[in-house]
């Protein structure tokens, strides 16, 4: 018998809450106190394991309540019984058993990679097509309302080899955003800096504000208006020189379509939370290069597990060019779930290469800061 004719024999999920060092606020909406994931473990019949990770954000993709229920109450029937190889096919139908629940389907297929992987001996690129790189950019983002905390922050990435840094913007006045990147071009004129607005601008103060950021020329502007304010988005991709990125306008392959025919961005942040999992999130860069759009690896309110995933896929995934922001476990949470640190070694994430994942959660870790299980 393959090793891919195992069956599944268990679904595990613990709903965390990890504590986090600060308050951030990213736009629309922040995170103070706590970030909640959801984290999946499957049991192949050989004893073998896998696991998942989703992470929500109320305000962008979804609630951690929603993705637990989408993972114990509908998607486990498809999962239990089934055998490894029928990984495309269990994906399929959860794609339609419950709507939305992106971040619960993006677990689901993270933990049946690792376990495909762990059983089979191979790391998870190389069941995503390959790998085309060895280690990626990270960036990590400016989000304290206290600039003070942050200026901290950036010496200690400087200290680490961190060469790009993600204003977030848009949560209060110009003259806040202003000083910051007067703070960043004076001391740290060597960064990449990039704007993310996180839908944060109003209708009427969009125009303005993107335009007098563009003034400092980040390498991109992300998202400074409503998900759903497509042709406004197009409207400030046409009124500014610098690259204008769309975020949260962009989930998946259905979306990056639409915004490449109504001409929103020159560039997306591919998210496996957003795509529903990590075969479709290279499916949304692929389409985007091939309307000559740029992607980045973005990242939602993570913990380790989700950012190995989300490493595994850009491994695997050329079109996205622009580095990643998987620098929660290390730079934002007060402990992370890993049993070893997340890779990261002179300002890039490293690909794991051994099999699976490259990296498991420690369960003790699981059970210590679970709000709910099943
Ligand atoms: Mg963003």
């Amino acid at each position: 018998m393959s090793e891919l004719d195992q069956t599944i024999t268990a679904m595990d999920l613990w709903c965390l809450a990890l504590p986090v060092v600060s308050r951030r606020d990213h736009g629309i909406g922040s995170v103070e106190g706590a970030c909640e994931v959801v984290v999946l473990r499957l049991t192949a019949e050989g004893g073998t394991q896998g696991f998942g990770e989703a992470s929500p954000w109320s305000v962008f993709t979804g609630t951690p309540e929603a993705s637990f229920a989408a993972l114990d109450r509908y998607l486990r029937p498809l999962v239990l019984g089934r055998r490894l190889v029928e990984r495309a096919a269990i994906m399929d139908e959860a794609r339609y058993a419950v709507a939305h629940c992106t971040e619960a389907k993006a677990a689901l297929e993270t933990a049946l990679l690792d376990l495909t992987g762990r059983a089979t001996g191979v790391p998870v690129h190389a069941l995503l097509g390959g790998k085309c790189r060895d280690a990626i950019p990270l960036s990590c983002s400016i989000a304290n309302p206290d600039f003070s905390s942050d200026i901290r922050l950036l010496e200690q990435l400087a200290a680490d080899g961190v060469g790009i840094v993600k204003l977030k913007a848009g949560f209060r006045e110009h003259a806040f955003d202003q000083m910051r990147l007067e703070h960043l071009a004076q001391h740290h004129p060597s960064l990449d800096v990039r704007v993310d607005f996180n839908q944060g601008l109003s209708i009427e103060e969009a125009p303005d504000r993107v335009r007098r950021v563009a003034g400092f020329g980040p390498t991109f502007i992300e998202q400074p208006v409503r998900a759903h304010h497509f042709a406004l988005m197009a409207q400030l991709r046409a009124a500014v020189d610098v690259p204008l990125l769309a975020d949260e306008s962009v989930f998946g392959p259905e979306d990056m379509t639409r915004a490449a025919a109504e001409g929103i961005c020159d560039g997306v942040s591919i998210k496996i939370m957003k795509a529903g999992g990590l075969n479709r999130a290279q499916t949304t860069a692929r389409i985007a290069a091939a309307h000559g759009l740029s992607a980045y690896g973005g990242d939602m309110f993570e913990a380790g597990l989700a950012h190995l995933a989300g490493t595994q896929m850009i491994a695997a995934t050329p079109e996205i060019t622009l580095g990643c922001e998987f620098y929660q476990a290390k730079y934002y949470l007060t402990e992370d779930i890993l049993e070893e640190p997340f890779p990261i070694h002179d300002g890039q994430v490293v690909v794991p290469d051994s099999p699976g994942l490259g990296g498991r959660p420690d369960v003790d870790k699981l059970d210590h800061y679970a709000k709910v299980r099943a």
